[in-house]
Formats: structure tokens, sequence, C-alpha cells
């Protein structure tokens, strides 16, 4: 039935709905293994991902810019957030809040949008749950000590926030086996080449 017919005989065209739902990558990595680093790479590689800017309670940090690098909010509406089922996930990081949004999430999976998120290990679970399909991504320093040379090398955090991240980082490796891809950054150019063709394995395109 063409569209003036249809109109004529008073049936509702039924919504279009053209697309197959699009793919949720989720990216994980203990601090200082250079995940932001591969973020930014394959965001500029990849011009159809679209990035899920966190929510946080955090304050913005130097050089961070609101709506870029977070959506830095008060923590009150964090936690209205969490009672309205606003994210998708949260999780509390470092005494923080952190969180994805459930409606752009949802809106743009509709939309057949391919989506990377960068969260933590216990986001990466409530994902799994809601997102069974999603591929999850782990990236690994090539080992402990050198993970500590590079968080001691960047000279931002004492000895003691070296400690708890180095802490942290062994909790959250001992759970790599809950990621489907993991991918050890020891060459900076052969951990992009290796997202890369996850992400080009698993991307649709139109
Ligand atoms: P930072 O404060 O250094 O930017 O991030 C601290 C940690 O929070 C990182 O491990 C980062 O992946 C994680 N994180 C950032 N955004 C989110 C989020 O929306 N949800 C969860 N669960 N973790 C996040």
């Amino acid at each position: 039935m063409n569209n003036q017919k249809l109109k004529r005989s008073g049936v509702k065209r039924a919504p279009h709905v053209s697309q197959k739902p699009g793919h949720l990558f989720v990216l994980s990595a203990p601090s200082g293994a250079g995940k932001t680093t591969l973020r930014r790479a394959i965001l500029d590689q990849f011009s159809d991902l679209l990035y899920s800017i966190s929510y946080t309670s955090r304050k913005p940090r130097n050089g961070e810019h609101d709506s870029v690098d977070y959506h830095f909010i008060g923590k009150a509406e964090f936690e209205t957030g969490i009672a309205q089922d606003r994210w998708a996930e949260w999780a509390k990081v470092h005494g923080n809040y952190y969180g994805t949004s459930a409606h752009f999430l949802n809106q743009n999976l509709a939309d057949g949008k391919n989506i990377l998120l960068d969260i933590d290990v216990q986001g990466t679970r409530q994902i799994l749950n809601r997102y069974p399909e999603s591929i999850t991504i782990f990236v690994m320093p090539p080992s402990l000590e050198i993970l500590r040379n590079r968080l001691e090398s960047r000279g931002t955090d004492s000895a003691q926030t070296i400690a708890l991240r180095l802490k942290n980082a062994k909790k959250e490796m001992a759970q790599q086996k809950l990621y489907r891809h993991v991918i050890i950054n020891d060459r900076f150019a052969d951990a992009l080449a290796q997202l890369a063709s996850i992400i080009e394995k698993y991307r649709i395109t139109r």
C-alpha cells in the first residue's frame, strides 16, 4: 500500500525500523596501561564510532573540558540519576561516581550506531548484564614492573597513589577473563592495530 492509500485507509505505517542495532564496544584497562591514548587514536581512525562520554561527580582535572572528557555533574545529581535508573551502569571509583547514560546508549544503538565505552571492570559487568552482546576489550600492560615504571615516569602521582593504582591494577588484571579480547600494550602501534582489527571485524558499515 502506498502512502496515499495508507492515509485514506486510516492505517498507520509502522515506524521505519530499517537497521540492525549497532554494536557496543567496551574498553577497560588498569590506570597507566595506555588506554586513553588508544581510545583517542581509535576514535580518530573510525569516524563513525561514537564515544559515550561518561558522567562523573569528580572535579575536572587541568585541561579537561565539560562534555568532552566527561559530563561533570554534582554528587546529588548523580545520586538522583541512580534513583531514577538514568545510568546503564555506574560505579564508585576512588571515591567518585562514574556512569553511562542509558538513554544515550539505547537511542544510538537503536539508530544502528557503534558505540565505544571507556569504563572500569565493575561497569563492564553491569553492561554485560544489560547488553550481553557487547564486545569487551581489556588492555593489559606488558608487566606490573613496566606499569610501575610508566606510573612513576608520568611524575603526576605520589608514591602512595602509585601504590594504590598498582594494587587496583592487580585486582583488575585478575578479572581479565570477563573480557572477550585482551590486548597487551607493549608497543603502542601494535596495540592500536589489534584494537582496530577487532573493531573492523564487528563494525556494521552501511
Ligand atoms: P579517571 O578519573 O582517571 O578519568 O577515571 C578513573 C576510572 O573510572 C577509569 O578506570 C575509567 O575507565 C573509569 N570510568 C570512567 N568513566 C566511567 C563510567 O562511566 N563508568 C564506569 N564504571 N567507570 C568509568
